[in-house]
């Protein structure tokens, strides 16, 4: 693998962006990354560009200084896209990512079809954090670069407990904990801690659910009007299809909810049976075989009997195969 270094090498400005709606590893790796360039590469103008992330990472340095909207008319030496499957993924850059001499993809989704001129997608590994930390100089990650790239692993692998953990992330860990950040309080803070109307939320998924074929799949829903109801956005909504998918019996969990009327953004999780990753890509979306996503348009029932309708087929398919 090309290092950060060769890369970075002639470079004079680096723009960064994460995809819509950032999750921890997108947060985690754009920040790691920009953290890493500022503090090695101080004759380097960064940037780095995230669509309203959480104010839950609010810990991570220079966290105030992430921009929400693209100045006119920057163009980037470099422009790096962090686990981007796809360019129409790429939250508030595109016209950054088109006008960038030269572009870099970082990320980990069996979907991505590398929009980048370099890329750098290495679907086996647990998340776009761990990929840039393979491009990195190990002495050159100081502990804030640490605690960025921590955050990101640690999301995308639920604590080190989804099927793509394996023992290199679980070394690259230890290598950043040696910098000597205090993990618990992130593990929490991050990922495990909810506000009082996010857990009645999860609670009120749960208890709406439904059993499907026997129980070997589980929907959980929420309409547009019970989000204003509460107050909340789709950041709210971590974790919820997590939470269905550990049902017992189910092999697929399916979470929607409505981003505009009568249009569904569907989060699916599997135990490994299904590959709802390629259910995702059948209507439009991607991600991975356990964890995909897709937007769907009609009314809720319609949205889960095509999903489901696509689940069986997929299942039909494969024990043709
Ligand atoms: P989540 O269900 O947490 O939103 O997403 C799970 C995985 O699927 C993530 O890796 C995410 O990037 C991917 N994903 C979710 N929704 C979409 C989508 O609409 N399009 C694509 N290409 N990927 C998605
Ligand atoms: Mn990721």
């Amino acid at each position: 693998m090309n290092k950060i270094s060769e890369i970075l090498e002639g470079v004079k400005t680096v723009g960064i962006g994460g995809h819509i709606r950032p999750d921890g590893d997108c947060v985690g790796s754009c920040m790691g990354l920009f953290l890493y360039i500022k503090k090695n590469y101080p004759e380097i103008a960064v940037d780095v560009y995230l669509d309203h992330p959480k104010e839950g990472f609010e810990y991570l340095k220079d966290f105030g200084e992430v921009k929400m909207e693209t100045g006119g008319e920057t163009e980037y030496d470099l422009f790096v896209a962090c686990d981007v499957s796809s360019l129409d993924r790429l939250a508030l850059t595109r016209d950054c990512f088109d006008r960038a001499k030269e572009t870099l993809c970082i990320d980990h989704h069996v979907s991505n079809p590398g929009f980048a001129k370099v890329n750098y997608v290495c679907p086996d590994v647990s998340s776009a954090s761990e990929v840039l930390y393979g491009l990195l100089e190990p002495d050159k990650v100081d502990r804030s670069i640490a605690e960025a790239i921590y955050t990101g692993i640690i999301h995308d692998t639920g604590v080190f407990q989804y099927s793509s953990t394996s023992p290199e992330t679980m070394q690259v860990a230890g290598e950043l904990m040696k910098t000597g950040f205090d993990f618990s309080k992130i593990i929490e803070e991050s990922f495990y801690q909810k506000t009082y109307i996010q857990n009645q939320v999860m609670g009120r998924v749960l208890a709406e659910s439904i059993l499907l074929r026997d129980g070997k799949y589980i929907a959980g829903y929420l309409k547009k009007r019970d989000m204003d109801f509460y107050g909340i956005t789709s950041a709210d909504l971590d974790g919820i299809v997590s939470q269905l998918r550990l049902t017992k019996g189910a092999e697929v969990a399916i979470f929607l909810y409505e981003i505009r009327t009568q249009t569904f953004k569907v989060s699916m999780r599997s135990n490994g049976a299904v590959d709802v990753s390629q259910v995702a890509v059948f209507f439009g979306g991607g991600g991975h075989v356990r964890a995909a996503g897709c937007e769907l348009q009609g009314s809720m029932h319609d949205v889960i009997n095509n999903i489901m309708d696509q689940i069986e087929r997929q299942q039909t398919m494969e024990s043709l195969d």
